[in-house]
């Protein structure tokens, strides 16, 4: 048999014909108080918890998928998504947004009947969390995100979700720093930074648009 050859994940990047290659991905769970809410949690400033994605995970705006199998509750959450272009362990808060190559909209998809079931016994999230096209991703702004701005998703056109980075309960830097303290952080790597309230289902045949404000907005349909 041949050895396997495979091009490094990558994502657009607005204005560009460059692509930025995805290292791994990180994101970030229950940062919004209202969110942390619906899923039955007490939201506070204990620690921020972190899960992954495999970075083959990302998909590009306007793609058709798949619906995703072994589930019948399949999620969306919109994420402002940050790209790191430099790396570091032991980051500080105020050195934090040096590492931002620049942001984007993303959904993290996610099967919640299968999260139910892992909460409930204490088992891995990553079946729930870190399926094929998990990840999509619209084209990357260059440049650090704003500290406030609108961030919203739309299925079918009916507003499902809609928030503002203010809302974060760990900012930007804070997530970044935290982050850094678990594993050393490398140019290439994806942190989606959790979602505002409204989540909810996806059936097949819907479209998703996920808005971040500066970011290219990002459009997801989901075969029939
Ligand atoms: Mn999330």
């Amino acid at each position: 048999m041949k050895l396997p050859i495979f091009n490094p994940p990558s994502v657009a990047i607005a204005g560009s014909s460059g692509r930025f290659p995805v290292r791994r991905i990180f994101c970030v769970g229950q940062n919004y108080a209202d969110h942390a809410r619906e899923m039955g949690s007490d939201p506070d400033r204990q620690q921020p918890f972190f899960f992954t994605k495999p970075a083959d995970a990302v998909v590009e705006s306007d793609a058709t998928l798949p619906f995703p199998t072994r589930t019948d509750d399949l999620h969306h959450e919109v994420e402002l998504v940050l790209a790191l272009g430099a790396g570091g362990a032991d980051v500080c808060v105020d050195a934090a947004e040096a590492l931002i190559f620049g942001f984007a909209a993303g959904v993290d998809l996610t099967r919640r009947d299968l999260q139910a079931i892992a909460k409930k016994s204490g088992r891995p999230w990553d079946m729930a969390k870190s399926f094929d096209r998990s990840a999509p991703i619209g084209a990357l702004t260059v440049g650090v995100p704003p500290a406030q701005g609108a961030i919203g998703l739309a299925v079918n056109g009916a507003v499902r979700q809609s928030g503002d980075f203010a809302q974060m309960i760990w900012n930007v830097a804070e997530i970044i720093a935290d982050l850094s303290t678990y594993v050393a952080l490398a140019p290439g790597d994806l942190i989606f930074t959790g979602t505002p309230a409204g989540v909810g289902p996806i059936r097949r045949g819907d479209t998703i648009l996920a808005t971040v404000e500066g970011a290219a907005p990002l459009r997801v349909v989901f075969a029939d």
